[in-house]
Order: structure tokens, then sequence, then C-alpha cells
């Protein structure tokens, strides 16, 4: 079932026409993972990489999580599953946003088979209004901390060091738990 979906979505071609180039779905999956990264949609590198997280951004985020690629780019242990799959171009600043029939069409059934994730992590506002619809605020999730298994982050990207040097609170009291708890989701077996 989960090879049947993933093959679906892998060959999308939905949105094709709104999109600057050739649809290419860039999903990490696989029914184990424990831990759920939900962030925005691949950028330009990761696109022409087939894979996400590997550029500035990608560092920084493993550095926030205490996790190496290897465990990053494990799909039995860490599903990645974007707001939208494919890299859908450039906006008067930054990226444009996620196309929105990705997660209408593909978002749910995927989510309904990881019935092993332990802890959510939500990056964006997009991802936000999906996976904690109540936040009306970024950064007040962010500080939040942990939250009913779900932990919002600010964006790695270094185009938000400005919101990282606002925060320091972020760095003091926000990782610390959060790497725990990335430990502790990917690291027990049930
Ligand atoms: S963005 Fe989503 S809906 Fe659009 S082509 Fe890619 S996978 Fe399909």
């Amino acid at each position: 079932m989960s090879d049947d979906l993933i093959a679906r979505v892998r060959a999308c071609q939905l949105c094709q026409a709104a999109l600057p180039r050739e649809p290419r779905p860039i999903v990490q999956f696989h029914p184990t993972a424990r831990l759920l990264i939900a962030g925005q949609a691949p950028g330009l590198r990761a696109h022409e990489a087939g894979q996400p997280f590997l550029d500035a951004s990608g560092e920084r985020l493993r550095t926030w999580l205490g996790l190496d690629k290897t465990q990053f780019y494990d799909p039995s242990q860490v599903a990645i599953i974007p707001m939208g799959f494919c890299y859908p171009g450039r906006a008067a600043s930054g990226d444009a946003p996620p196309r929105p029939e990705c997660a209408s069409t593909w978002r749910v059934p995927l989510l309904e088979q990881l019935t092993s994730v332990q802890l959510t992590l939500i990056i964006g506002r997009h991802a936000l209004n999906w996976h904690w619809p109540e936040a009306t605020d970024l950064t007040h999730a962010v500080r939040a901390g942990l939250n009913n298994n779900r932990q919002a982050l600010p964006h790695p990207s270094p185009r938000n060091n400005v919101w990282l040097k606002r925060h320091p609170w972020f760095e003091t009291d926000i990782l610390p738990p959060l790497q725990q708890a990335v430990s502790k989701a990917i690291g027990e077996q049930s």
C-alpha cells in the first residue's frame, strides 16, 4: 500500500502547469518513521539534487536536532514531508509558497500511514497552519517548546539569522530539550 502510494506521489504531475520546472516530488517516507519533519517546499538545490536539506539550511537543522546525515536521511527513522513536494519557483523575496494541490492531494494519505511518529517538527507558517492550526504566531509557537509531541521551529535558512539573533532563548531554552526529544523519538523502538 505505501509502496504504491509513494510511487504515485513520485509520478505526480498534478500542478505541472504552475511549476517553473518539471515536477520532481521530493519526499522522504517510510511507514516506520518516528520523527516527522514538516517543512515548506524544496528549494532549487533540493530539486536539482533530488534530496531535501542538502544546503546550509539542512546543516543547521541537523545541528539543531543533534542528528548526523546518516540518521537524518534514514527514512525508516525520519520522514520529511513538506507542505509542497516540488520546487515552487521564486517569489519577490525568497521562494514561492508551496503549491496547495500537493497538501490536499497527498499529505492526508501519507500522514495516515505514519503510525509510529513520536515527534513532529514544524517549519514555517504553512506547516504550522496544518499541524498546529490554533497557533497564531510562529515565534510564540516556537517559544512554547514541545507541545503535544510537536515543536515549531524557525526556518534554519541563513536568511533567518536576524530572527535567531533577536531570539537567543531559542538556542538556550528550546534546543536542549528538543535534542533530547529527538534522541528519544528515534532511539526508542516499539
Ligand atoms: S507540487 Fe505536489 S501536486 Fe504539484 S506536481 Fe508536485 S507532487 Fe504533484
